[in-house]
């Protein structure tokens, strides 16, 4: 029984659509298309903006958000916030492979895996969450999930822990395109740069700008953002990414008014797309990372400024992200200790 290769077969609501955009998705994992692969699932990572939005909703209590989450995949058959529309990703082992399958990926039963395709579209049904680390965004559960024949995923390295992984694995479209926008002498600006792919962005952004270059990390507190210091970023500095006016003014200080080439915007609220456009110099780029992103606030509010910048939506699948994103944290031991210490221990 051959299913669609991205996976229409399963979607229940409305039908016709891809399973991204469904409402609710078929999560049934008893009987698997040729095509599939079925994965035992040990490990969420709830998508930054979607765990903010639910921590807002009913707090920071672990048996709250563990029933939120459950109320979520329950009722969509897919970890797919309803209200921030994004997923997360999941590690797992590889429990079956449809005959369709077998002779053409590169993993086999038994192999640890973790997905880089979003959880709002991976049919998931969830047997009980074990823990949830508040801190990390990370959901230690028992799971069955399916991904379908256009699915992207990759083989746990053995080099480093399975949640040091989960997390770099997370957010590799960021680190990867950094790498991409910014070149040797660019002003950066980071914003939410205390953060997982903050922390990134900025080591990759200061690596590409070189000597000659500025990154200027943008935080919500000094005090959390104390790694950056030890990872020799330029300009750390306190300003909340709500606030255009004051962003606008802070980098303009910083950079004599020349403003940033390329601005990162890495947070997990709404709301900050004006402080990314207001924080970036004339035919400079924005590349919008956040899931918390609104297309028609950034469009219309850049244009309402009269600003003459290229935005980018940060799609999460760039070619060989996940590998950059691994060797990111490999090539540098401080970046490597420092995550560690805030996704591992
Ligand atoms: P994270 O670790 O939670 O980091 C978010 C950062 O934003 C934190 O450092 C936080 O600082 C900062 N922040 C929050 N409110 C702020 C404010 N008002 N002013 C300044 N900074 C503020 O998140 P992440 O995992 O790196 O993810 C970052 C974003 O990327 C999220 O929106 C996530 O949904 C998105 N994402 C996108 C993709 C994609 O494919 N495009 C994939 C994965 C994730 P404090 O902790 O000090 O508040």
């Amino acid at each position: 029984m051959m299913g669609n290769k991205y996976g229409t077969h399963r979607v229940l609501e409305p039908a016709g659509v891809l399973p991204q955009p469904a409402w609710k998705v078929n999560n049934d994992m008893e009987t698997l298309y040729d095509n599939e692969i079925l994965v035992d699932v040990s490990m969420l990572n709830i998508d930054a903006a979607s765990f903010t939005q639910i921590k807002d909703e009913v707090g920071s209590d672990e048996k709250k958000i563990a029933e939120k989450i459950l109320s979520i995949v329950n009722e969509r058959g897919k970890m797919h916030n309803p209200v921030t529309g994004s997923g997360g990703m999941l590690i797992g082992k590889v429990e079956k492979i449809g005959p369709a399958l077998k002779d053409h990926v590169h993993v086999k039963e038994g192999d640890k895996i973790a997905t880089l395709v979003s959880l709002s579209l991976t049919p998931l049904k969830i047997e009980k969450i074990k823990k949830v680390h508040v801190d990390t965004d990370q959901v230690e559960v028992e799971a069955k999930a399916v991904i379908f024949e256009s699915g992207v995923y990759a083989k746990l390295p053995e080099d480093m822990d399975e949640r040091l992984a989960l997390a770099v694995l997370d957010v590799a479209g960021a680190p990867a395109q950094t790498a991409r926008l910014v070149d040797p002498g660019d002003t950066v600006v980071i914003i939410g740069a205390s953060g997982k792919s903050g922390t990134l962005c900025s080591y990759v952004a200061k690596k590409y700008a070189g000597p000659t270059g500025r990154v200027i990390a943008v935080v919500h507190s000094k005090e959390r953002a104390k790694h950056l210091e030890e990872l020799g970023i330029d300009d750390i500095v306190e300003v909340d990414a709500t606030d255009a006016v004051e962003m606008e003014r802070v980098i303009s200080e910083l950079t004599d008014g020349e403003m940033a080439e390329v601005t990162i915007n890495v947070v997990n609220i709404p709301n900050t797309e004006m402080s990314s456009i207001l924080a970036t110099c004339d035919y400079g780029t924005v590349y919008f990372f956040s899931m918390a992103t609104s297309f028609t606030k950034a469009a219309l509010g850049a244009e309402g400024v009269g600003k003459d910048v290229n935005m980018i939506i940060g799609n999460g699948y760039m070619t060989g992200h996940a590998e950059i994103a691994l060797e990111t944290v490999r090539e540098s031991k401080k970046l490597r200790e420092v995550f560690e210490s805030l996704y591992v221990n």
